[in-house]
């Protein structure tokens, strides 16, 4: 066995029906793992990429989904991919944007955290969590401010989680993903003006693919990473270094 298999793990990816998340729970597989698919749709197409995987339902409209899960599915590693986003300015953001989405990208990675996190220290099992930041975990934006407040939370709870956490067997990180070709930034790829800024930006000249993020999330979950707790990696084609 290596250092970068997963073999006798199990992971669960929250959001795993498409994008990322999708991504994540294929290459998770790939690496070795049995793969739960948690998503509010069906995740079906997913697990049908895997060799051994199985669906659950889990819809973060209630950021308390999770509550019970772990207690019925021993997990050894949890990605917290789900998330979404609202555009408007902020001088019109409403109330309702701004709690869908800190609901689903902060509270509940919180709470599934905290969940997923006493069964294993109750089990006295290691663990991994990877959280799914985002380059708005450190830059401003513009008319997001739900998303860029629930993504520099994400930052810090990965921090915070690492300190309590690290010295009773649980890894917690983040991957900030740069501009990845998903649902999420079709609107961004459909405009020929916003397209071309993008990618002028980006050192590496492309688009990232949800598989560039995939692999890292491996990384993060296997023995090759083990001393490292509290990190945010960038996987921006240099987005952040720029
Ligand atoms: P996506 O294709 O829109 O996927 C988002 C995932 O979150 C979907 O599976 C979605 O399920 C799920 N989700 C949304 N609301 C949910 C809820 N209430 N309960 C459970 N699941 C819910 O976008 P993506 O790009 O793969 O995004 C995945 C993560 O990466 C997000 O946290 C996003 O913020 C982050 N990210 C993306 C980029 C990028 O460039 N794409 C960059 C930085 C960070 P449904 O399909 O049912 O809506």
């Amino acid at each position: 066995m290596t250092a970068f298999s997963l073999e006798g793990k199990t992971a669960l990816v929250t959001g795993a029906n498409t994008g990322i998340g999708q991504a994540i729970a294929v290459a998770m597989g790939r690496a070795g793992a049995h793969v739960i698919c948690a998503g509010r749709s069906a995740t079906a197409d997913t697990v049908a990429m895997i060799d051994s995987a199985e669906e659950l339902t889990l819809d973060f409209a209630d950021p308390m989904a999770a509550q019970d899960t772990f207690q019925t599915h021993k997990t050894d590693i949890l990605v917290n991919n789900a998330g979404i986003i609202r555009r408007n300015d902020s001088t019109e953001f409403t109330e309702a944007d701004w709690d869908a989405v800190m609901d689903v990208n902060l509270k509940a990675l919180f709470f599934t955290s905290q969940a997923f996190a006493k069964a294993a220290l109750n089990d006295n099992r290691e663990a991994r969590i990877v959280n799914i930041a985002s380059l708005l975990s450190f830059q401003g934006g513009i008319r997001v401010p739900s998303y860029t407040a629930s993504k520099h939370g994400v930052a810090g709870l990965t921090k915070l989680l690492a300190n309590e956490w690290a010295a009773k067997g649980i890894n917690v990180n983040a991957i900030a993903p740069g501009y990845i070709e998903t649902n999420n930034t079709e609107a961004l790829r459909a405009d020929p003006d916003r397209n071309k800024a993008i990618l002028d930006r980006i050192p590496a000249g492309r688009w990232g693919q949800a598989d560039d993020i995939a692999e890292t999330a491996v990384f993060l979950s296997a023995p090759a990473s083990k001393y490292i707790h509290g990190a945010i990696l960038n996987v921006d084609g240099g987005w952040l270094a720029r």
